[in-house]
């Protein structure tokens, strides 16, 4: 896609720090760390979120994602792979990319992951129906 920083960086229009390359993805690293060896995985073909991908395409990158996030725990002490889909999830660019964060038992990063106590069990149930319905 032309406008897309990710597409110009698959394409070799903006430099970038990779660190792995194949015919499917490419990973480099993110150039607004929040952690040493914060990595972004794409896909080389330009989807806007994931739900836009094929499973062969995804699969591919999955591929990419293991291998990387194995070198990764050599390398750390933990590893967050985070995926954001659509600006109200925090997806900064419309490319689909894989935040793989490298932990370190020092690093004192935090994620404030609290239960959400205003969620209902009957609001859970509805969407635990509707979503069945569509994995049929
Ligand atoms: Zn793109």
């Amino acid at each position: 896609m032309k406008d897309c920083i990710f597409c110009k960086i698959v394409n070799k229009e903006i430099p970038s720090k990779i660190i792995y390359e194949d015919e499917h993805a490419l990973a480099f690293l993110d150039i607004e760390p929040v952690n040493v060896g914060h990595t972004l995985v794409v896909p080389k073909k330009h989807f806007e979120t994931i739900d836009k991908m094929d499973k062969e395409e995804y699969d591919k990158l999955s591929e990419a994602i293991l291998k990387i996030s194995k070198g990764i725990m050599c390398l750390a002490d933990g590893l967050n792979v985070m995926q954001n889909n659509k600006e109200i999830a925090g997806q900064a660019v419309p490319h689909v990319h894989f935040h793989l964060i490298p932990r370190y038992n020092d690093d004192g990063y935090r994620f404030d992951w609290k239960k959400d106590e205003d969620v209902t069990e009957k609001e859970n149930n509805e969407f635990l129906e509707k979503i069945k319905s569509f994995l049929k």
